[in-house]
């Protein structure tokens, strides 16, 4: 494409990037919630409309355009706790991330992991949480702040029971523990199995609301588990976790 045409069709070449900026944001944003699923089908709602009205089927045409308003307004009302958890989520994202280097991220994960199999072995449960592009600070705030090198003689000791820091989650945020004895949001999904508790429920449902890595050590089961964006990796050895943990560390999204 030569230059002078670049300069004509500029603004459709702009119009364009910024649409597709957009829709790829709006996509991230609900990846991995329920939001996701009433997207496709509001996709799949807009393309029979168009292929209705290509050909001429009018009532069934009539009947789309008197609906669609409607259903708009109603996945409004029904979505509005994921619009709200969307929109608050578009105001704290993160302009600078602090990004971490492949060695800084190996120990980090390193600790983690002999920290979560360690745990396992002595039926103590846990939950640690690390940041990845969403910001964890208002879920920080709620817990005790530390602000500590990682290490999981450090991890350990604030899960064992008895002491003031056991209950709740752990923050770590670029590659320090930020704080301890967090509280998230339970799931709200009423089909997960019934050896759920608590503790596994509010690493799904904070998995549901942000990005963030969570591993889950069932003092119950002493298994090891891994939390994102709403999917339960169960049963990990300490490689197991260290694998899928850096795997997920490192995807763009
Ligand atoms: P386990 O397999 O270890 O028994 P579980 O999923 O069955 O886990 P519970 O037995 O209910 O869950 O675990 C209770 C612990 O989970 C609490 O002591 C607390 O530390 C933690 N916990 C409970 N609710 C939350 C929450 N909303 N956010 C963070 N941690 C929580
Ligand atoms: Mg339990």
């Amino acid at each position: 494409m030569n230059l002078s045409l670049i300069l004509i069709y500029w603004k459709v070449i702009l119009e364009i990037a910024i649409l597709w900026f957009v829709i790829y944001q709006v996509i991230l944003f609900f990846e991995g919630t329920r939001a996701i699923q009433v997207m496709r089908g509001i996709v799949i709602i807009i393309v029979a409309f168009f292929v209705f009205q290509r050909i001429g089927l009018d009532r069934l045409d009539w009947l789309f355009k008197n609906f669609f308003a409607i259903s708009v307004i109603a996945a409004l009302i029904i979505f509005h706790p994921e619009i709200r958890a969307g929109l608050a989520r578009l105001g704290q994202k993160h302009i600078f991330t602090v990004q971490l280097r492949e060695e800084e991220l190996d120990l980090m994960l390193k600790e983690i992991s002999k920290a979560a199999e360690d745990l396992s072995r002595d039926k103590i449960g846990a939950l640690i949480v690390i940041e990845k592009n969403d910001p964890l600070n208002a879920f920080a705030k709620n817990g005790v702040a530390i602000d500590s090198m990682i290490s999981s003689e450090l991890i350990q000791a604030v899960f064992t029971p008895n002491n003031p820091l056991h209950d709740g989650g752990m923050i770590i945020q670029g590659g320090r523990i930020s704080s301890t004895g967090c509280f998230f949001p339970l799931a709200q999904n009423q089909d997960l199995s019934r050896i759920f508790g608590t503790r596994h429920r509010a690493a799904i449902g904070l998995s549901e609301e942000t990005d963030a890595i969570i591993i889950v050590v069932s003092e119950e089961r002493s298994d090891i588990s891994l939390v994102y964006r709403g999917k339960l990796y169960k049963d990990l050895s300490q490689e197991a976790l260290f694998l899928k943990a850096k795997e997920i560390f490192k995807l763009k999204v």
